[in-house]
C-alpha cells in the first residue's frame, strides 16, 4: 500500500521519560507504517533544553505559530528535586507549556476520551464534557498580604498619562488579609476568540460562565468581552446549529452536573483549574484526557493532559515491563493529523486521523487495556490488563486491518 503523502510539515516536540518512549513506539507501530511522515522536529526533552537554553521550547513555539499545526510529548517540568536529578542543569528551566502558550497566546481545551465500558461518575454524562480554562491571570499573578493593625488598604492605579484612580479596598479594627488580582483586556479577548473558534471546530456549544453579579467589574468586563467578541462568529454558529449560553458559575455547576454532556465549558482562570480536575475525575482516568492549545489566530497544539509518568519511567529503566496508557498520547498525533488534513484539504490524513482513533476505541471496547483502566470498568465487562508495546501492538493489528 502507497503511503499517505503529506503537504505541510506537523511541528513535532518530543519530550521526556515514558512518554519519550511511548512516543518512538506509537511513531514506529502506528505511523510510520502508513503515513509518509513530515515533521518539524524539536527536541524539548529537558537535557536538550538545558544545551539550547531554552531556546529550543522558543523555536518550536515559533514553529508552531508558522505551520499551524504541532504535536508534543508530555515535558518534565524541572523543580528542586529535578534539579538533584539532574545534576548538568544550569538553570531550573520554565514549564515548556507555559513558555508555548504565553508565545501562542493560547487556551487549553481538555476533553476526556469516553468508552462504553468505562461510564462517568455522574450518571447522565452520555457526551465528553471539554474544560476551556483562561490560562493567564487573576489570582495566579496577584499580590497579596497580611497585615497586623488596624487601618485602611487602598488600590491605586497610576496611568502613563500622570492620571490617577484610587479605591478603598476596606478599613479594618484589627489583623487582615488583602489580595491584588488583575487581568488584561487583550488575554480576555483572546480567551473570547479561542473559546469560539473551537466551539465552530468542534460543532459544540460553548456555555462561559463567571460570578458578575459579585464582581461586577471584573467578571463583567469578561462577560462583555465575550458578547462583543461572539458578534464576528454569531453567523457561523446559527448556520452550524450551535448555541453560545452564559450563565453565573453557580448556575453553571447544577446544569453540568444534570445534563448529558457534549459541550464546551469556558472557565476563568481559578473555576477551570477545579473544574477541569472535578470533571476529568468524574470521566475516568487522567490518561485517558486529551488537550489541546489553540491560539485566537488559529494556531493548534495537541497533547495528553498527563505527565512524564516517571514512576513508569523507573521501571522501564530496570527492564521491567510497564502498561502504561497511550491512548492521550495517540490522540494528540490523531487529532494532529485531522486537523493538519483539513487545513491541506487531504481527506487521506483525515481519514487516517480517524481510523487510528477506531482502532484505539475498538482495542479497548475488545477488553484489552492497560491496567490504569482495568480497574475502572463496570461489572461484567471482562477487561484485560496488558503491558504498554502489547496495548500498541492490539491497536496496530486493528488499525492494519482497518486500513487493508
Ligand atoms: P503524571 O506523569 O501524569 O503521572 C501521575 C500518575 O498518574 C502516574 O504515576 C500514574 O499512576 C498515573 N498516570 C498518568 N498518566 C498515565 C498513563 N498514561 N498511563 C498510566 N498511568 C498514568 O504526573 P506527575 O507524576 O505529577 O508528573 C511527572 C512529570 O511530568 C513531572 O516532571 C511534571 O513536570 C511533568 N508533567 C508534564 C506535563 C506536560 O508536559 N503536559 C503535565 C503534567 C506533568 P501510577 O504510578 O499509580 O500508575
Ligand atoms: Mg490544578
Amino acid at each position: 500500500m502507497a503511503k499517505i503523502q503529506m503537504k505541510t510539515p506537523l511541528v513535532e516536540m518530543d519530550g521526556d521519560e515514558m512518554t519519550r518512549i511511548l512516543w518512538q513506539m506509537i511513531k514506529d507501530k502506528l505511523i510510520l507504517p502508513y503515513v509518509d511522515l513530515k515533521t518539524e522536529y524539536y527536541d524539548l526533552g529537558l537535557l536538550n533544553r538545558n544545551e539550547t537554553k531554552d531556546q529550543v521550547t522558543i523555536d518550536a513555539a515559533n514553529a508552531n505559530k508558522k505551520y499551524g499545526v504541532a504535536v508534543k510529548c508530555a515535558t518534565i517540568t524541572p523543580n528542586k528535586q529535578r534539579m538533584v536529578e539532574y545534576p548538568q542543569l544550569t538553570e531550573m528551566w520554565k514549564s515548556p507549556n507555559g513558555t508555548i502558550r504565553s508565545i501562542l497566546d493560547g487556551t487549553v481545551f481538555r476533553t476526556p476520551i469516553c468508552i462504553p465500558a468505562i461510564k462517568p461518575v455522574v450518571k447522565n454524562w452520555k457526551e465528553p464534557i471539554t474544560i476551556a480554562r483562561h490560562a493567564y491571570g487573576d489570582v495566579y499573578k496577584s499580590v497579596d498580604m497580611y497585615t497586623e493593625e488596624p487601618g485602611t488598604c487602598t488600590m491605586t492605579f497610576k496611568g502613563e498619562s500622570g492620571e490617577e484612580k484610587t479605591l478603598t479596598v476596606q478599613k479594618v479594627n484589627g489583623p487582615a488579609v488583602w489580595q491584588g488580582a488583575h487581568n488584561k483586556e487583550s488575554s480576555i479577548r483572546s480567551f473570547a476568540k479561542a473559546c469560539f473558534q473551537y466551539a465552530i471546530d468542534t460543532k459544540q456549544d460553548l456555555w462561559f460562565s463567571t460570578k458578575d453579579t459579585i464582581a461586577k467589574v471584573y467578571d463583567g468586563q469578561f462577560k462583555k468581552v465575550f458578547e462583543e467578541e461572539f458578534e464576528a462568529y454569531k453567523a457561523k454558529f446559527e448556520e452550524l446549529g450551535i448555541t453560545y449560553f452564559y450563565t453565573l458559575i453557580d448556575d453553571a455547576v447544577a446544569r453540568v452536573i444534570r445534563s448529558k454532556g457534549g459541550y464546551i465549558w469556558a472557565c476563568k482562570n481559578y473555576d477551570g483549574d477545579v473544574m477541569s480536575d472535578m470533571v476529568s475525575t468524574a470521566f475516568g482516568s487522567l490518561a485517558m484526557m486529551t488537550s489541546v492549545l489553540v491560539s485566537p489566530d488559529g494556531n493548534y497544539e495537541f497533547e495528553a493532559a498527563h505527565g512524564t509518568v516517571t514512576q513508569h519511567y523507573y521501571k522501564h529503566l530496570k527492564g521491567e515491563k510497564t502498561s502504561t496508557n497511550s491512548m492521550a498520547t495517540i490522540f494528540a498525533w490523531s487529532g494532529a493529523f485531522k486537523k493538519r488534513g483539513e487545513l491541506d484539504e487531504l481527506p487521506e490524513l483525515v481519514a487516517f486521523g480517524e481510523k487510528l482513533e477506531e482502532a484505539c476505541f475498538d482495542t479497548l471496547n475488545a477488553g484489552i487495556m492497560t491496567k490504569d483502566l482495568v480497574g475502572l470498568v463496570e461489572p461484567g465487562f471482562e477487561a484485560k490488563a496488558v503491558n504498554s508495546e502489547e496495548f500498541l501492538d492490539a491497536i496496530s493489528e486493528r488499525l492494519a486491518a482497518k486500513l487493508a
